[in-house]
């Protein structure tokens, strides 16, 4: 357990027989570094579990980083010196781009996100969550705790049915008053405590991005933009093959973060290859323009993949039970509010909502009443009204019914839609700006994919140049993982392998594709009995730890063991 020694955590009394601390936080990503630094700052003995060799090597995000105006806590705020030190570039333009049949079209998403925001930065996962774990590291060895790295934690540790701690791979278990559960999209700490029940594919987006070395001088040059600016474009229209989302590229300081973000639904029932639809966008002429070209060859830093909750279903709104509080991805609270994608930030006000409330808590001498306390205040602050606005329920719900949707996509796509499409351009363009409009969307095609089309079919001019971009192939891109391999522990196993009851995996994995042999998930037809059988296998080697096949497949799935599996270096 070298990584202990490194934070210089002295665990041996929490390896021997059973430690106990007033607070335990279970991961190292925002929501649980802004909680262990509220609790800390606060005097709460305060220990923090990540998984990872390093806080944010498990980690992927697009990503921007929002700090709303109107948000509790934003990372600058916990930490001095964050935004100087552990982002990318200030992003200052956002734009969305439709594509179809050649042509371009552009809307300025500046009125969306400037909305409430202080401030919006590019941000990397792993630089970014080990910046910040360091400095949480530092806070709680004060409070008379700390930071390990490299432990994963199993399972609620009960007495008498109530939960009084965690159960560790690594460690004896141990006590707390509270704990946290920051532990992200695939909580096995909510689903422990039964406050995880999203098991069905439209309830999660999955995002696939590959990180592209640009040096700094030309990603100025080709954004025509300073050091200290940055531009984020969005990506709709025909080149998802009707796969409900889209694509995204976010300026880095000498990177360039490209991906896709796609309803899994939409992924599993269209049998999409994620890593396909990844490329589509790579290689589109209009993506040329921004990509390294035939003078700079292609060089893709890192692939990965993960999948985020979506919280217009899903975010809990009671999300604790006894000594247990949710936050972020773990309590469903990631936000895709049309084009904008806000996960992060919510997470850090979650945590800190999270610690105030347990703080007030033991001040009234009340320690039971911290996830009453915690509810309250994720309503009182406004966060859940924006995790699950009203609008949605009311509007965008009724939308969804497939009768409703199709009728709606029939319109667009008619020639009166079109008409109206090119009469009332300018004002698609404020509906994309309007925050109220945006959280009322219904999840349909008509959104993501016949809208975008129409408005570039009708009003869009003719994408120019080219795309001398190679990506690697998918084998290449598994090659060119960091990966710690746990030989004889599997973290997945496959219940049924049979085509109709895993089948889907094959296909929405992201790194497994129908004939390529190299990586998780296999079909094989097999001959029992006379009789041919189509059939998946497994192997776990090449995981990037997504979660999706927990979803599509029918397997029994938690994360490998600390440390193990995928390392990311970027994400
Ligand atoms: C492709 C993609 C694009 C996205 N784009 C954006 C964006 O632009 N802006 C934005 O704000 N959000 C974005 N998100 C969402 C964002 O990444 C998440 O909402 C956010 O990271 C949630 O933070 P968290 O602290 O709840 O969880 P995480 O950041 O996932 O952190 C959880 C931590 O817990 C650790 N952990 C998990 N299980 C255990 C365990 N059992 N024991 C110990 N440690 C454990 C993990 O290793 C990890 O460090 C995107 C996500 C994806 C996948
Ligand atoms: S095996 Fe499952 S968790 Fe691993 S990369 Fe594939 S879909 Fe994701």
């Amino acid at each position: 357990m070298s990584n202990m020694d490194e934070v210089g955590f002295d665990s041996s009394a929490a390896v021997d027989g059973g430690e106990s601390f007033e607070a335990v936080v279970v991961g190292g990503g925002p929501g649980g570094a802004a909680a262990a630094a509220v609790l800390a700052e606060n005097g709460v003995e305060t220990l923090v579990l990540e998984r990872g060799v390093e806080a944010g090597s498990k980690n992927v995000s697009g990503g921007l980083l929002y700090a709303e105006e109107s948000a509790p806590y934003t990372l600058d705020g916990l930490f001095p010196g964050f935004r100087d030190e552990a982002t990318e570039r200030p992003v200052t333009r956002n734009y969305m781009d439709n594509l179809a049949d050649g042509k371009v079209h552009t809307v300025d998403l500046g009125g969306v996100h400037h909305h409430d925001t202080e401030w919006c930065d590019s941000v990397l996962r792993r630089p970014m969550d080990s910046w910040v774990a360091e400095r949480v590291h530092e806070r709680t060895v004060e409070a008379g705790g700390g930071l390990l790295t490299g432990v994963r934690v199993n399972g609620l540790l009960r007495e008498g049915g109530e939960i009084v701690g965690v159960t560790c791979d690594e460690l004896d278990p141990i006590r707390a008053d509270l704990i946290v559960a920051a532990d992200g999209v695939n909580s096995e700490l909510a689903r422990d405590a039964g406050l995880m029940d999203w098991d069905e594919p439209e309830e999660w987006f999955q995002g696939v991005k590959a990180v592209v070395d640009v040096p700094p001088e030309e990603v100025n040059d080709r954004f025509g933009i300073d050091d200290d600016e940055g531009v984020a474009r969005l990506f709709a229209g025909d080149l998802f093959e009707g796969v409900r989302g889209g694509g995204f590229l976010y300026t880095n300081r000498d990177s360039l973060s490209i991906g896709t973000v796609f309803h899994l639904d939409s992924l599993a029932a269209e049998r999409a290859e994620p890593q396909e639809l990844l490329d589509a966008l790579l290689t589109h002429p209009h993506l040329g323009q921004w990509l390294p070209d035939e003078y700079d060859e292609y060089d893709e830093r890192e692939y990965s993949a993960k999948l985020v909750p979506d919280s217009k279903k899903v975010a809990h709104p009671s999300p604790h039970e006894g000594r247990l509080l949710l936050v972020g991805d773990a309590a469903g609270q990631m936000q895709a509010q049309g084009p904008i994608i806000k996960g992060m930030n919510h997470a850090v006000s979650a945590g800190g909502l999270a610690a105030e409330a347990y703080i007030e808590a033991r001040n009234r001498r009340q320690p039971e009443s911290a996830g009453e306390r915690y509810e309250r205040r994720l309503h009182d602050s406004g966060l859940y009204g924006k995790l699950r606005p009203r609008r949605y329920e009311a509007l965008g719900r009724f939308g969804e019914r497939e009768v409703v949707a199709d009728a709606v996509d029939d319109l667009a796509g008619s020639r009166l839609g079109r008409l109206g499409v090119r009469i009332a351009g300018g004002v698609v363009e404020r509906a994309f700006n309007s925050p109220f409009l945006l959280g009322a969307l219904p999840d349909t095609r008509t959104a993501y994919a016949t809208v975008p089309r129409v408005l570039a079919e009708e009003l869009g001019e003719p994408v120019r140049g080219d795309n001398d971009a190679d990506p690697p192939s998918l084998e290449e891109r598994i090659g060119d993982l960091t990966y710690d391999t746990d030989v004889g522990n599997p973290h997945i196993e496959l219940m049924d392998n049979s085509f109709e009851a895993s089948g889907t995996a094959v296909t929405a994995c992201p790194v497994s594709a129908e004939g390529f042999g190299g990586g998780c998930y296999r079909e094989e037809t097999v001959r029992a009995n006379g009789d041919e059988e189509r059939v998946v296998s497994l192997d776990t080697q090449p995981c990037v730890e997504c979660g999706t096949c927990a979803v599509v497949a029918d397997t029994e799935w938690t994360h490998p063991r600390g440390g193990k599996g995928v390392d990311f270096r970027q994400g």
